[in-house]
């Protein structure tokens, strides 16, 4: 394996960031270009509750988005062991555990939901901590007491999305990273790179539309809250029958409240319905969330593709070129895993290369 290659990623967000890191580990010279500045503050990754839950996803997400979530959730401790190493920043915070509610009217769905997650073949018994009762509620969450039950997956994990940009950006800066901010590449000067370097990865998420016609964005909007009234230290999820709510704590009692999905790229602030019916869920959630400090209020759209899994293709005019996209709702729940794959197909293609 030639571990001296020159390597030029496009968009530093989740994906692009992570893999330039991973590359950077195995000697390779890598090359960023950014169309924001490094901190992100207008991108997904940037907004997201950075749930890394196939089981509770495991009711909509296709069978290998459960799959590849699943071996994420064993590769995340260890790399971010790795990251802290090699960024000098503190290891990035990390929530263990998820409960799953629902208010007495809606016990049907969320028995529906047990049901569900419970049945699927990959979650092993060890994985679902069971039925909480009132009693355990009390002890481990009193502010969800008054549910009665709650589904509890003790594996699900929830990461601090910024630390980990943050982190991300550190590490690279530290391992030489070529990084060119504020530097918006269209397809044909992605193309054109392939003049420059051995390999070019296009991580543009929906900015690569000009290269992936069938893209399209699924808008999410959340809420970030300051609460010290409320001790949660798990992510919550709420069943309910028009919209799903989940509860991502974050260091210093933040709360990440999100999240809607709407069929929609438009990139307009959060909507009034929108922060009503998130506020409105939350406060059914504990009456303390009343008392909730509004820190921001941010909407951002999600790269899908049709068929809701992720992509890794070469392409087939320029083999130097590799489109690599479609992590939608699980950008953090699929990037270590996808990134193995990535990488097992990246070296396996380069040494039949050698072969021809
Ligand atoms: C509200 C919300 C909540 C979410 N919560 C979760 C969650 O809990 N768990 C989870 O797993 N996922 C979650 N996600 C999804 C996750 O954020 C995305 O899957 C992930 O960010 C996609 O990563 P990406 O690197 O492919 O794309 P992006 O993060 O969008 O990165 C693409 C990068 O490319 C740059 N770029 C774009 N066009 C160009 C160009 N022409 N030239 C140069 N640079 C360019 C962009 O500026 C950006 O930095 C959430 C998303 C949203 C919106």
């Amino acid at each position: 394996m030639n571990t001296q290659s020159s390597i030029a990623i496009v968009g530093a967000g989740l994906f692009g960031r992570l893999l330039a890191w991973r590359l950077a580990r195995l000697n390779h010279r890598v090359t960023l270009f950014e169309r924001g500045t490094p901190e992100l503050p207008n991108s997904p990754a940037y907004i997201a509750a950075g749930m890394v839950a196939p089981w509770c996803e495991s009711i909509e997400a296709t069978t290998e988005v459960i799959r590849l979530g699943h071996i994420s959730l064993n590769l995340w401790p260890k790399w971010l062991d790795e990251l802290a190493r090699d960024s000098g920043e503190p290891r990035v915070h990390t929530t263990q555990g998820t409960y799953v509610v629902a208010h007495p009217l809606d016990l049907a769905d969320w028995q529906h939901f047990v049901n569900q997650v419970q049945s699927h073949h990959f979650l092993q018994h060890a994985q679902v901590g069971g039925i909480l009762n009132t009693e355990t509620l009390t002890q481990d969450a009193p502010e969800l007491a008054h549910f009665n039950q709650a589904l509890y997956l003790p594996d699900e994990i929830a990461i601090d999305n910024r630390s980990l940009l943050h982190s991300l950006m550190r590490a690279l800066q530290r391992m030489q990273v070529i990084w060119h901010s504020d530097t918006l590449l269209t397809i044909t000067e992605v193309l054109n790179l392939s003049t420059r370097f051995d390999h070019v990865f296009d991580c543009r998420g929906l900015g690569a539309k000009d290269a992936l016609p069938t893209l399209r964005g699924v808008r999410g909007e959340v809420l970030r809250i300051h609460c010290p009234q409320v001790q949660l230290t798990r992510v919550v999820r709420l069943i309910h029958p028009r919209y799903q709510l989940y509860i991502a704590p974050r260091a210093n009692h933040e709360f990440v409240i999100g999240a809607t999905s709407i069929e929609s790229e438009s990139m307009n602030g959060i909507s009034v319905r929108s922060s009503m019916e998130l506020m409105s869920a939350l406060v059914t959630v504990s009456p303390h969330f009343f008392e909730a400090t509004v820190l921001e209020a941010k909407s951002h759209c999600r790269p899908a593709l049709p068929d809701h899994n992720p992509l890794c293709e070469q392409n087939i005019k320029h083999p130097k070129l590799w489109h690599i996209n479609g992590l939608y709702r699980h950008g953090f729940m699929l990037s270590p895993a996808w990134i193995a794959h990535v990488l097992t197909h990246f070296f396996l293609r380069k040494s039949y290369e050698i072969i021809d």
